[in-house]
């Protein structure tokens, strides 16, 4: 079975609280969660606002192909009270953001699902915490471990 990866976030309502739920939702409908981060407080991440984001990693066990997976975790969304969808890459407050960031070896580009997520090899939010249950693991497509992606973005930082 593949191993999936997937990020939480919440800035927005008990934070630790919807991530919690939002992990119980995801071992019902998805599959066992066999891995779970520490959650890290960290800054909004292209957009302005005053509420810092909760964030952790996950991995799962699942025997669903990826746009199901995709399909759950948007359902698991709305449960917990996610109104609106980011639009053409504007962020805004969310209580839950669910993503996939990789599933297995899959590299896949459709319209509403890209995998390996593209943007995690750019967020420090989604790799220190990834990197804390995963950091052997090779991303498909750039062949580094997640712990080089986190120690190349972090010098990158500065
Ligand atoms: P963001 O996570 O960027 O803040 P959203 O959660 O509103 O924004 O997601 C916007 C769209 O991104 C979703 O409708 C979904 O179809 C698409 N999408 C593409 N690839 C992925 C992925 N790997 N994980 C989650 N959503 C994805
Ligand atoms: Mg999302």
């Amino acid at each position: 079975m593949p191993k999936l990866y997937l990020s939480l976030g919440s800035n927005e309502g008990d934070r630790e609280q919807l991530l919690r739920s939002a992990i119980d939702a995801i071992g019902l409908l998805i599959g066992p969660v066999d891995g779970i981060s520490p959650f890290v407080e960290t800054e909004p991440w292209g957009f302005e606002s005053p509420h810092p984001f909760v964030n952790a990693a996950l991995s799962v066990e699942t025997s669903l192909p990826a746009m199901d997976v995709l399909e759950r975790t948007q359902s698991i969304e709305r449960q917990l009270g996610r109104r609106r969808k980011s639009i053409a890459g504007r962020y805004e407050d969310r209580p839950i953001d669910i993503d996939l960031l990789l599933y297995g070896d899959l590299v896949l580009t459709t319209e509403r699902l890209t995998l390996p997520h593209p943007l995690l090899p750019e967020r420090l939010f989604v790799l220190e915490p990834l990197a804390e249950i995963a950091p052997q693991i090779l991303h498909p497509t750039l062949g580094k471990t997640i712990q080089t992606l986190r120690d190349e973005l972090r010098l990158r930082l500065g």
